[in-house]
């Protein structure tokens, strides 16, 4: 049974649509896929018709934007992290209401990062709107597809690389909530929330295992240990922690469709974990 509980669409940076994303994981042999779209539940709907279409087990998810705080030679550092929410009730209006905000938060930054961009590259917010679905939620990765329409850059990983890298001077930062609280809400949404890759370096600083215990007294239930941005000592360490604290560890590839070199089922989670992660879920796995 291969299980991925990690995968974009249009809904936010992805390149495929929800359908689309659910019929390419039954091409990749997936039994069950998760759809987890930044800080929206938007592509739900779409993901289930094909899901009931194609024989897909869907897990209806989501992956929240948030920010863990922690003291550094009595310094606070701020560092960006996901939460992937599974099986969450999309009503409950704490966590809907934060959803909105960080999407309107992300717009407003994406406009800002644009603004800068202009002074030295002819990026236009037009085009960008227009090659953006309406109500997706905004990410770099928007900025990158016009950036390779431009001829700028060859692939989006290379805007990543360079102009829109956090380091750059037309990086702007965007409103996130706490971690804990976003963990917290997700429980009292019935949702099950898990650790997106807690090691991945590559994207920025990471939080110390502290922070990990923290959340898992807030209501984390798992982490992502298994991800393509994490070495193997990594992947060591967070099971290692998992156990420690009572958390499973799930694996997922992060599927963006052609936005990102990750492939569909290049990593996958354990169907006992499925289980756990249904049993706790307050909506159900959608199945033919
Ligand atoms: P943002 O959330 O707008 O700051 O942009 C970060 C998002 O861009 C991440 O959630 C990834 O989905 C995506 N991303 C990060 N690095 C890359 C990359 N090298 N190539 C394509 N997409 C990336
Ligand atoms: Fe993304
Ligand atoms: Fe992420
Ligand atoms: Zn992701």
């Amino acid at each position: 049974m291969l299980i991925d509980l990690h995968t974009h669409s249009t809904a936010s940076d992805g390149t495929d649509v929800p359908g689309q994303v659910v019929a390419d994981a039954a091409a990749a042999g997936l039994d069950v896929l998760a759809l987890t779209d930044h800080d929206t539940v938007a592509g739900w709907p779409d993901a289930t018709d094909a899901a009931l279409g194609c024989g897909v087990a869907l897990v209806r998810g989501a992956e929240l934007s948030a920010q863990a705080v922690f003291d550094v030679d009595g310094r606070d550092r701020y560092v960006s992290v996901h939460v992937l929410s599974y099986l969450h009730d999309p009503s409950y209006a704490p966590l809907a209401d934060e959803c909105e905000r960080v999407r309107t938060a992300r717009l407003d930054r994406a406009r800002a990062m644009v603004d800068l961009l202009a002074r030295d590259y002819p990026v236009d917010w037009d085009e960008i709107a227009a090659h953006t679905d309406p109500g997706a939620t905004v990410g770099r990765p928007h900025l990158a597809d016009a950036l390779v329409r431009l001829g700028v850059v060859p692939n989006r990983s290379a805007a990543f690389e360079t102009v829109l890298h956090a380091g750059s001077p037309y990086y702007v930062p965007h409103y996130a909530p706490r971690a804990a609280p976003t963990v917290r809400r997700v429980r009292e949404a019935g949702g099950v929330p898990v650790f997106a890759h807690p090691a991945a370096s590559a994207r920025g600083r990471t939080v110390p295992d502290a922070v990990i215990e923290e959340l898992a007294d807030a209501g984390l239930a798992g982490l992502e240990a298994y991800h393509r941005d994490h070495t193997p000592d990594q992947v060591d360490h967070l099971v290692g922690l998992a156990a420690r604290l009572g958390l499973f560890v799930t694996g997922s590839s992060d599927y963006h469709g052609a936005g990102k070199p990750n492939r569909l089922a290049e990593n996958t989670t354990a169907p006992e974990v499925l289980e756990r992660i249904e049993d706790m879920g307050t909506l159900t796995v959608i199945r033919t």
